[in-house]
């Protein structure tokens, strides 16, 4: 069975989602330096403050913090056996980091998540967030009661990067970085791509089946 593994895919393709969930089934962490940067801009940390602006203004935050970010959270104990990682790399440069670091045995799996333009649009104009993380969409993923987390009780709010004109800019970002990433994934024979413009249940079997078979 696979344990190294990352999840890419444009903002809003399903990266939190379904990482969450292959990883609850694997016993491996999930993590995802989306989350980690937001907990570091909640909590007013040096790293947070450091890298708000550039995440409100739909840019990606410097490599050196968050490689360094990354790397530590690799060290950890719950780490060792595997883990899955959402969100890292953004490009080309820190995919080569990242296989610097792991050395000889890299990544074992890099599923591709593949949605069009229109969705992902739709997708992130409805999304709310808990400030623990849980994610919902005002139609496709309403909670219970509205405004409210059906998890912990916290009040649901927009990402700070989730407007339509961060958007455009987040989605032209993985548009400029991600072919070049997709190739050095597939030159190594461990990419594969996934139609995750459906239902999540749906695109969840897809991921499952593949990383079972692989
Ligand atoms: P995400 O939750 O993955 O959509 O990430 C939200 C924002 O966090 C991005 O738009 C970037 O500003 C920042 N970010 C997350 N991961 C990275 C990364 N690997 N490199 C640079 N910036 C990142």
């Amino acid at each position: 069975m696979k344990s190294r593994l990352l999840i890419l895919g444009p903002p809003a393709g399903g990266k939190g989602t379904h990482a969450e969930r292959l990883a609850a089934e694997l016993g491996v962490p999930h993590i995802a330096t989306g989350d980690m940067l937001r907990k570091e801009v909640s909590e007013g940390s040096d790293l947070g403050v450091q890298a708000k602006a550039a995440m409100d203004g739909g840019e990606l935050v410097s490599d050196e913090l968050v490689v360094a970010m990354l790397v530590e959270r690799l060290e950890r104990e719950d780490a060792s056996e595997g883990w899955i990682i959402d969100g890292f790399p953004r490009d080309l440069e820190q995919a080569q980091v990242l296989n610097a670091e792991l050395g000889g045995r890299g990544v074992d799996l890099v599923i591709a998540l593949e949605v069009e333009r229109a969705d992902i649009i739709e997708r992130i104009v409805g999304r709310r967030v808990c400030p623990r993380g849980h994610v919902y969409h005002l139609t496709h993923n309403p909670p219970e009661t509205p405004g409210v987390c059906d998890i912990d009780g916290e009040a649901l709010v927009q990402r700070d990067d989730d407007t339509e004109e961060v958007i455009v800019h987040r989605i032209e970002v993985y548009h400029d970085e991600s072919g070049a990433l997709l190739d050095f994934y597939d030159s190594k024979g461990v990419l594969r791509k996934v139609d995750a413009s459906g239902p999540p249940d749906d695109t969840y079997a897809r991921i499952h089946a593949m990383v079972n078979s692989s």
